[in-house]
């Protein structure tokens, strides 16, 4: 999730920025943009070539109904976001908003619907993004133990930042 540093209540817009792209997936060249149509980020190298933009972030809701009532109490990436939101004191619960799933691979079908499907990433891809304005970054690297597109073995991810 991205926001604004100058005003986090500026913050990544998917419906924006898949309707000014006309693609529901996000590649080389994409630029991200705020739900005040600025650009926020651009993805300038990409090396996977699939992330989702609509399946959202994993929580214990989901986790329940998709899996089982017993994944309640496993770890997710909300609950990643609501202690990022609670470190950094700038963001709150209510800040929560779409996300990008970097290296998902989660295709649209004919008929409109979302397939989760194994991933097509593999270690050493990456994506690298050109900030156009100061931005707060969360990152939740999914600890999805239940899912089988990570062969249930969630894996460490590398972020660099540089000038
Ligand atoms: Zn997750």
């Amino acid at each position: 999730m991205f926001y604004s540093l100058a005003n986090p209540r500026e913050r990544y817009d998917v419906q924006r920025t898949l309707r000014r792209q006309n693609s529901v997936y996000l590649g080389t060249g994409s630029v991200l943009y705020s739900n005040l149509g600025r650009p926020m980020l651009t993805i300038v190298a990409d090396t996977c070539g699939r992330h989702d933009t609509l399946g959202g972030a994993c929580a214990q809701e989901s986790n329940t109904v998709r899996y089982a009532l017993e994944k309640r109490y496993m770890h997710s990436c909300r609950d990643n976001y609501l202690r990022a939101c609670a470190h950094d004191g700038r963001l709150s619960k209510g800040d929560i908003g779409p996300n990008i799933n970097f290296f998902m691979n989660v295709p649209v079908t004919a008929d409109g619907g979302l397939t989760f499907e194994d991933g097509i990433s593999a270690p050493g891809k990456y994506v690298e993004l050109r900030a156009e304005m100061d931005v707060i970054m969360l990152i939740s690297n999914c600890p999805q133990l239940n899912n089988p597109c990570n062969a249930y073995n969630p894996t460490a991810a590398q972020v660099l930042v540089w000038n």
